[in-house]
């Protein structure tokens, strides 16, 4: 008896420590996460008209190209995991294969939308945030959250192709995967109207992808968003939709993250170390915060 407790007082302990301890640091020496943004049953944008009888998705369209990206990663001599935050696909689909190809890992946690708190960073709320604590767990080198746009920046004549980013630690990550598709795809293949690729840091939680942005800065994690393509574009869908093109817009992804790792892998990472301070950017979405109890939700709602 009297071991049984001393046992249960060490595993106490240990957790304790563990829950001291917060959120686990990225040194950069850790895996390079590539995420399939959107899951199965909520593939994401579409576009509008076919070409060649087949409409781009972005779900479809990178279960078919990341293996490129990451393969040019892997070549360099880096780790990478391909993630997704949804169920498999259907065995024997041609879906199926190409995950299989590019062994995606599955979180079987699709969310349709619905928001909560990191399992490492209560403060932190957002749909897909499982992606993020993945990238924490393995103490990512840097994470690629892979996305087309289709917002409506193209038609307002903006500059709209985009690398999101999160501020402290992702801006030389975003830096790099804009130049990559500059340099190789934009206005090079891919029509973009003489523009380039900006690079949109974003840290309020309630902005789309910030969320994840934001639990991998706490982590220090340097974290992208992949949004230079436009599917309501024809000759960005065009472009997209033809296989040799395709396989180049996916490796310069893939090289981005390369000279990303090359250039500034090694540069000093930026943690938050009080868990019990929210910032600035948490609670975007107080309802949610509140209705989840997320702790410190308190004195800033
Ligand atoms: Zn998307």
């Amino acid at each position: 008896m009297r071991k049984l407790l001393l046992m249960i007082s060490a595993l106490c302990a240990v957790l304790t420590l563990v829950n001291c301890a917060g959120v686990p640091q990225s040194t950069g020496k850790g895996p390079v996460v590539l995420d399939i943004g959107h899951c199965i049953g909520a593939g994401g944008a579409v576009s509008a008209r076919p070409v060649k009888g087949q409409r781009i998705q972005e779900l479809e369209w990178w279960y078919r190209y990341v293996y490129y990206t990451k393969r040019v990663i892997q070549q360099a001599g880096y780790e990478v995991r391909v993630i997704n935050r949804g169920n498999p696909p259907e065995p024997g689909t041609e879906l199926a294969a190409l995950a299989r190809r590019a062994r995606v890992l599955h979180m079987r946690k699709p969310d349709n939308g619905e928001r909560y708190p990191s399992r490492y960073v209560r403060d932190r709320v957002a749909s897909g945030i499982i992606s993020a604590d993945y990238a924490i767990y393995s103490r990512a080198s840097c994470a690629v959250f892979l996305h087309h746009n289709s917002g409506r920046g193209w038609t307002r004549g903006a500059s709209p192709s985009l690398i999101i980013c999160n501020r402290h630690n992702g801006r030389r990550l975003g830096a790099c995967l804009a130049s990559s598709l500059e340099n190789r795809i934009l206005n090079h293949g891919m029509p973009n109207g003489g523009r380039g690729c900006s690079v949109v840091p974003r840290y309020v939680d309630a902005d789309r992808s910030a969320g994840w942005m934001n639990a991998c800065d706490d982590a220090g994690i340097p974290a992208a968003v992949v949004e230079a393509a436009f599917l309501n574009n024809a000759g960005h869908v065009a472009y997209l939709a033809d296989e040799a093109n395709a396989r180049k817009y996916a490796e310069a992804v893939g090289h981005g993250i390369v000279d990303y790792l090359r250039r500034y892998g090694h540069e000093r990472r930026r943690y938050r170390t009080d868990l019990s301070e929210p910032d600035e950017g948490s609670f975007g979405y107080a309802a949610e915060s509140r209705r989840l109890e997320v702790p410190g939700a308190w004195h800033l709602l």
